[in-house]
């Protein structure tokens, strides 16, 4: 019983973010009169946009399930999939219910793509989410505060309603609940994988940046506590890997599962960040718009896309191996990502010299071939079965 109701919800999760038409963002706007603000990979503060009123909508590319045609045309060939099938879904009118887009600062692609925006879909709020790379209060907070304010008069120009604290800091607490269950299914995952595998809470996370953050919290919560009831699943002789690198564009659902079954329990991963990009709960006394600043500041996760100031790059790496009890990790990166690539060999160093062992590979959104993918993470898991330790 409760084994299909686990499928349903992962069904359904999957349905919705397959979905290239977005029937459920457009049901939502039909039933409330609402604007709905499409966002990239990987952070964007959504409490800011669910407090005027705004639905935020996850917009991770087109997967394997959309041809390019006139995405190619805007970019040279050694740039990542990404943002070629997010110009293909808003040239063929599939994001035409959305009143706009954020663009996060992460890249370059990202920056060079909010222009392309600007300039195709003039009639729609396209912004450039700058975010600061100095975390100080005085000089990245006030800045990061000012970009904030800028999008709250953005919102409320389109429509949106106006900034009210109160309804930010509802609007905290609910995105702090959903962010804390995604953290408890992590945690899961990492003491018993076989309880949650990576494919579901893949697919649970994706639709949960298009669901309205409540129905979210009340899926993730049905599933998280089926799983944890759920005797049927039992643990496997898997290794214990951290993938790391998929922090934009995000894997076809198939290389997860090809993973999955080449003998490796995933325990930690860098996929859909925006749940777990500020790593606790915010404050929710004080004033909410600094609580957002601080959490950006002082509590988000180490990425590529970061500046890590004089720590060494990679030692937050190998701290999540141990923390996840890994055995070894899988670069697992989309092909032309610079912030994942050129981290990479600095990442490799520290983890070399704590004497994890690690293997790479590259992928593209919309690979639909996994066989070598399949035999080198499986030679990969059956080395860390047959030798570490020795
Ligand atoms: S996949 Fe990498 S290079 Fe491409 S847009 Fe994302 S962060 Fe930038």
């Amino acid at each position: 019983m409760s084994a299909n109701r686990i499928l349903e919800l992962v069904e359904s999760a999957e349905e919705t973010y397959r979905d290239m038409s977005l029937a459920s963002v457009k049901a939502w706007k039909e039933k409330t009169g609402g604007l709905a603000i499409g966002f990239m990979p990987i952070y964007v503060p959504r409490e800011l946009l669910h407090a005027q009123g705004v639905l935020p909508v996850g917009i991770m590319g087109g997967g394997d399930d959309l041809e390019i045609i006139r995405g190619d045309a805007y970019y040279q060939s050694y740039i990542c999939h990404i943002p070629r099938s997010t110009i293909e879904l808003g040239l063929g009118g599939q994001l035409d219910c959305l009143d706009g887009m954020l663009f996060p600062a992460i890249c370059d692609v990202i920056r060079n793509l909010s222009g392309m925006w600007k300039f195709e879909f003039p009639e729609k709020l396209s912004r450039y989410l700058d975010v600061p790379q100095d975390f100080t209060p005085e000089m990245g907070g006030e800045f990061y505060k000012s970009e904030l304010l800028a999008l709250i008069a953005d919102l409320e120009k389109r429509g949106a309603r106006p900034y009210d604290k109160e309804a930010l800091r509802a609007s905290i607490r609910l995105f702090n609940e959903l962010g804390g269950i995604v953290r408890d299914l992590y945690a899961l995952r990492r003491a018993s994988p076989w309880k949650v595998p990576t494919a579901e809470l893949y697919c649970l996370q994706r639709a949960a940046t298009i669901w309205p953050v409540e129905e979210a919290i009340t899926i993730l919560r049905e599933y998280h506590e089926l799983v944890l009831a759920d005797e049927t699943r039992t643990p496997m002789d898997q290794a214990r890997v951290v993938l790391a690198g998929s922090f934009c564009e995000q894997p076809p659902l198939g290389l997860i599962k090809t993973l999955e079954r080449s003998g490796c329990y995933i325990v930690d991963d860098d996929f859909i960040q925006v749940h777990r990009w500020i790593t606790r709960s915010l404050d929710v006394e004080g004033d909410p718009l600094e609580a957002l600043v601080n959490g950006f500041l002082f509590d988000a996760m180490a990425s590529p896309t970061r500046y890590c100031g004089d720590k060494t790059k990679g030692t937050e790496l190998v701290t999540r191996v141990e923390t996840a009890g890994a055995e070894g990790v899988l670069f697992c990166a989309p092909s032309f990502c610079d912030p994942a690539l050129l981290d990479q060999p600095m990442a490799v160093a520290s983890i070399e010299k704590a004497g994890i062992p690690w293997t790479a590979f590259r992928y593209s959104e919309n690979n639909g071939q996994f066989q070598v993918i399949r035999e080198q993470a499986g030679t990969f898991a059956d080395s860390i079965k047959l030798w570490s330790g020795v």
